[in-house]
C-alpha cells in the first residue's frame, strides 16, 4: 500500500470519527441485494438480515432502508458500534495503529467521505437513502456447481442436495435446513423483492454509481437482460457504472446478445463505463473438476467472442485459490500469458487481468491443510514463474507487479496461515477433505480427484488414516 494512499485512509478515518468511532457511511450507501431471500447487508461482514416484506410494500426503498439498519444507522450516529459490526471493532480494538475495512471501504472513489459524512449527520437518522453501490442477486438460478459454493448461491447444488442428501462432514455449508423457514424464489417465479427492485429503479438509478449484478450465473437471470434493454433506452444513467458477475458457462449466443448491449451502452454513451467479472482458478479437466458445470472450451470461446465483440473492453477473472489450485495453477498462469500476447495489443491496455484472492472457507478446500513441505515447491515455482515473467517488453504481454504481490500474499497466507487456522480447523479440515471429496466423485461423472491430480494420493491417504483412526 503507497504512503499516498494509506494517508487518505487516514483523512477519512479522521472524518468518520468526528461523529463517532462507529461511524460507517458503508450503512448508508452501500448494498448487497439477496433478493431470492429477500435479504440484504451492507457490507460483507455483517450476517444478512431478512427485509420485512411489510416494510417493502409501503416503501420499495427499504429493501435498504430497514428499520433495523436504520436502528444501526442510530447506534452509529450517536457514537456507539453496532454488535453486527465486531469484524471492524475486531481489528481497530488491536493496540497500535490499525486500519479496519470501515476505513478502507469509505476511501473507496464511488464516496466522498467528507461530504457525506456532513450531510448524513445533519439529517434524520430514520431518513431514507438510496445506495451508490449497489450489488444485486435476482436469483440463484445457476447452471454450475462449484465445489467450494453452496446451495444458496446455486440452484443446481440445491438440486443435488434434494437427490442425494446431505455431506456427512462438519463444516458443512451444503445443507438445505434453511428451505424449512425460508421462502427461496426460483427465478421464473413471482417474487415480491423483485417487484419491490423494479418499484424503486427509477428513482434509485438517480443516484446509483456502481452497479454489480451477480447470481447464481446472472446471465441466465431474465432481470439482467431486462436492465440493460432498460439502461439502453434511458437517457440518465450516464454516470452509472455496470458490473456483471458471469461464470461465462452459458450458451454462445447469451453472449454475443450480452455484448451487443454493452456495445450499444458504451458507444450511445448511456453508462459512464462496464467490466466484466468472471472465476477460474485452474485450466482444462482440473478446472471443470473444481468447477462442475464448466465447459473449459466453451469458456475460452464466450470470453473472446466478448473480447472481439467489444473494441478496448477487459476481462478481470477472479481465482479462488484452494487447495487443488496448490498444484495446479502453472498451466492457468501459462494461459493468461497466452491470451495476453493475443489480445493486448496496445502496450498501455491490459484487457486479460486477473486477481488470486484466496479461499478461507470452507476448511476442506482450504490451501492450509496441505503438508508444507510436499506441497510448498508448487507455490514457490508458480511465484518464480511470475517473477521470471514480469512486463519487460514495454507491451502488457508478461505479468504485472501487483500480480505478483499478491502471489506473494497466497504464498505467505500458505506458509504462515494466521490465528485463524488452528491445528483443530487442520485435523477436521483433512478429515473432511477425505469425507468431502470421496463422495463429491461417487456424484459426479468424469474422472475422479486422484486421477486428476496425482499430487494429492499421500494427502488424501493420510486423511482418510485421520478421519479413520
Ligand atoms: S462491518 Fe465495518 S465496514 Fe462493514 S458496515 Fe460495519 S463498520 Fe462498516
Ligand atoms: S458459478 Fe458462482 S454461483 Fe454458480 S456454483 Fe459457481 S460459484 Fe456458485
Amino acid at each position: 500500500m503507497s504512503d499516498r494512499y494509506l494517508d487518505r485512509v487516514r483523512n477519512v478515518r479522521d472524518t468518520l470519527n468526528s461523529v463517532g468511532h462507529g461511524f460507517c457511511l458503508q450503512k448508508w450507501r452501500h448494498e448487497t441485494l439477496y433478493l431470492h431471500m429477500g435479504d440484504n447487508h451492507s457490507c460483507y461482514h455483517p450476517r444478512p438480515q431478512r427485509i420485512p416484506l411489510d416494510e417493502i410494500t409501503e416503501n420499495p426503498s427499504a429493501l435498504h432502508n430497514t428499520k433495523w439498519k436504520k436502528q444501526q444507522r442510530k447506534i452509529m450516529l450517536e457514537g456507539g458500534r453496532p454488535e453486527e459490526c465486531y469484524y471492524c471493532w475486531n481489528v481497530e480494538n488491536l493496540p497500535g495503529e490499525h486500519f479496519s475495512d470501515r476505513m478502507f471501504h469509505n476511501a473507496s472513489t464511488w464516496i466522498d467521505a467528507k461530504a457525506e459524512t456532513e450531510m448524513v449527520r445533519n439529517l434524520p437518522w430514520d431518513q431514507d437513502y438510496n445506495p451508490y453501490f449497489l450489488e444485486v442477486s435476482f436469483g440463484n438460478g445457476c447452471n454450475f456447481k462449484c465445489g467450494y459454493c453452496c446451495p444458496q448461491a446455486s440452484s443446481l447444488w440445491e438440486q443435488e442436495i434434494r437427490e442425494h442428501g446431505n455431506y456427512d462432514i462438519s463444516y458443512n455449508q451444503y445443507g438445505i435446513d434453511y428451505l424449512k423457514n425460508t421462502k427461496v424464489y426460483r427465478d421464473d417465479e413471482q417474487n415480491p423483492y423483485v417487484d419491490a427492485f423494479w418499484k424503486w429503479w427509477p428513482d434509485l438509478k438517480k443516484d446509483l454509481r456502481v452497479l454489480r449484478l451477480t447470481g447464481g450465473e446472472a446471465m441466465i437471470n431474465p432481470n439482467t437482460m431486462k436492465l440493460m434493454k432498460m439502461l439502453e433506452e434511458g437517457d440518465d444513467t450516464q454516470h452509472l457504472e455496470l458490473n456483471l458477475n458471469s461464470n461465462m458457462g452459458v450458451a454462445n449466443s447469451r453472449v454475443i446478445r450480452m455484448a451487443e448491449s454493452v456495445r450499444n451502452l458504451l458507444d450511445k454513451k448511456k453508462i459512464k463505463d462496464f467490466k466484466l467479472y468472471t472465476s477460474l482458478e485452474a485450466w482444462g479437466p482440473q478446472a471443470e473438476y473444481m468447477r462442475r458445470g464448466l465447459n473449459q472450451d466453451l469458456w475460452l470461446q464466450n470470453v473472446e467472442t466478448y473480447l472481439e465483440m467489444v473494441p478496448d473492453a477487459a476481462i478481470s477473472i477472479m481465482c479462488t485459490y484452494n487447495i487443488l489450485c496448490v498444484a495446479s495453477f502453472r498451466p492457468f498462469l501459462e494461459k493468461i500469458l497466452e491470451l495476453r500476447k493475443k489480445w493486448n495489443t496496445n502496450p498501455w491496455q491490459n484487457r486479460i487481468m486477473f486477481d488470486t484472492p484466496y479461499l478461507k472457507e470452507p476448511p476442506h478446500w482450504m490451501i492450509n491443510l496441505l503438508p508444507k513441505e510436499e506441497f510448498g515447491k508448487y507455490i514457490d515455482s508458480d511465484l518464480l514463474f511470475i517473477q521470471d515473467n514480469l512486463i519487460t517488453d514495454g507491451l502488457v504481454h508478461g505479468f504485472q507487479e501487483q500480480e505478483y504481490e499478491k502471489m506473494k500474499r497466497v504464498r505467505n497466507y500458505f506458509y504462515q496461515g494466521g490465528a485463524r487456522i488452528s491445528d483443530e480447523l487442520i485435523l477436521n479440515g483433512r478429515k473432511d477433505f477425505y469425507k468431502f471429496f470421496t463422495e463429491y466423485d461417487n456424484r459426479s461423472v468424469g474422472l475422479g480427484l486422484l486421477e486428476l491430480f496425482p499430487q494429492y494420493k499421500d494427502f488424501y491417504y493420510m486423511c482418510k488414516e485421520l478421519n479413520n483412526g
